[in-house]
């Protein structure tokens, strides 16, 4: 199996370059946030408890994002490998999957993190605001809080895979092209 961490802070542009690595290898994308955001809009008693975290740009609780994880792997056991993208984005997190998936008979291939600026981020979020219809990305403070969030609690997972020498650092500014071509180098090597 190919499993990969799709790695990198809000407005990295994981999600986009996920759709592409699916196609070209045949994984199944899980993105707890696109995840999180599907059982919000189906009022689920998930959705409603992730919302009150979400929406001010802080994290879902590790039990509960882990149980939700790992149940949607269960739901795909013929996958050839997964993309997984906003996930780990802890340490407790990364631990648990490690386990999760030796208990499968698999592992993480690689992680790939793509590596953008803050402003930058800033930048890109308040661009996507336009469209996504997300309230976490229209608000500045709540953008900068994810932002904080991540570095504080979620940069660390790239040290939990470079000590396994899977951590593969991208540049993540360039055109959409570029940077899946710097993805797929790194897959190939
Ligand atoms: P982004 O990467 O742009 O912040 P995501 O769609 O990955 O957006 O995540 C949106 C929100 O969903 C996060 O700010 C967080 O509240 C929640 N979330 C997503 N993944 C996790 C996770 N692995 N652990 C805890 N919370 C998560």
């Amino acid at each position: 199996m190919l499993n990969i961490v799709l790695f990198g802070p809000p407005g990295a542009g994981k999600g986009t370059q996920a759709a592409r690595l699916v196609a070209k290898y045949d994984l199944v994308h899980l993105s707890t946030g696109d995840i999180f955001r599907a059982n919000i809009k189906g009022e689920t008693e998930l959705g409603k408890l992730a919302k009150q975290y979400i929406d001010k740009g802080d994290l879902v609780p590790d039990e509960v994002t882990i149980g939700m994880l790992e149940s949607e792997v269960d739901k795909n056991s013929n996958a050839n490998g997964f993309i997984f993208d906003g996930f780990p984005r802890t340490t407790v997190q990364a631990e648990a999957l490690e386990q999760f998936l030796a208990s499968k008979n698999t592992k993480i291939s690689v992680m790939l993190a793509l590596d953008v600026e803050d402003d930058e981020l800033v930048k890109r979020i308040l661009l996507r605001a336009k469209d996504s219809g997300r309230a976490d990305d229209a608000d500045e403070s709540i953008i900068r809080n994810r932002i904080e969030v991540y570095n504080k609690h979620t940069a660390v997972v790239a040290d939990f895979y470079a000590a396994q020498n899977k951590f593969e650092k991208i540049d993540g500014v360039g055109s959409i092209d570029e940077i899946s071509e710097r993805l797929y180098n790194a897959i190939d090597k």
